[in-house]
């Protein structure tokens, strides 16, 4: 039987890249809520709307047409028609998401659209409250994590070729993002009583997919 996996944990752990390949080993559907958050940041940036206008804000959220398709590297996002996916993952969305986040009313409306997005099982969500907020009654709960060091390591890795910002800064930047994330008053950064921690701190990717597939099957 088709079941539903929610995917939490910090910035970089991996959940996304693991999630993707959890839903293609098992024919299952992939995704990316942060994909959302970030459509609607990116979308309030071009506005000239500030994360902290509550107002303006919502009213912007409401009027988004966010739609995700799988893509050949994971998932196409289109906002009011335009394709995103690669503007979505700029430095700039990056460094302002979490305060968009923060936001109830984005939430209350993302939040809508997941549960939607989840009704036919078979759903591999991937996020910061899908465990304990989003699907509460998925089957299988992950919890993603690494050290800190080890994610900023990673993001290093794949955005090397840009040259934008050291290794260390990088850390900095996922620290302050998993604060916020953490520290946030609406649906915050946590692990869900029944999620079961993976440390991918010493693993591959290749193995977290494995393990967690496995646990899809028992
Ligand atoms: O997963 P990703 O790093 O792309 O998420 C970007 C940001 O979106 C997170 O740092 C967090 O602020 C927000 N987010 C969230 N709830 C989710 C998914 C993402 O608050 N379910």
């Amino acid at each position: 039987d088709r079941i539903n996996i929610a995917i939490d944990g910090p910035a970089g752990a991996g959940k996304s890249t693991v999630a993707r390949k959890v839903a293609a080993r098992l024919g299952y559907i992939y995704i990316d809520t942060g994909a959302m958050y970030r459509a609607v940041t990116l979308s309030a940036l071009q506005s000239g709307i500030e994360p902290g206008d509550l107002e303006r804000l919502t009213e912007l959220a409401g009027d988004l047409k966010i739609e995700l398709s799988p893509g050949e590297h994971g998932q196409t996002v289109w906002l009011n028609g335009s394709d995103v996916t690669d503007a979505i993952r700029s430095r700039e969305v990056t460094l302002r998401v979490s305060e968009v986040a923060a936001v109830e009313a984005v939430r209350t409306l993302l939040v809508d659209m997941q549960r939607q997005l989840a009704i036919r099982k078979g759903i591999v969500m991937d996020g910061r409250d899908i465990g304990t907020h989003v699907l509460p009654d998925a089957e299988l709960k992950i919890f993603l994590t690494a050290s800190v060091q080890v994610r900023a390591a990673r993001r290093y890795e794949e955005t090397k070729h840009s040259h934008q910002v050291s290794v260390e800064q990088l850390e900095k930047e996922i620290a302050q993002r998993d604060k916020m994330d953490q520290e946030r008053k609406v649906s915050p950064l946590l692990r869900a009583r029944d999620a079961i921690l993976v440390d991918s701190t010493n693993l591959s990717i290749e193995q977290v997919v494995s393990q967690i597939v496995e646990l899809s099957r028992t």
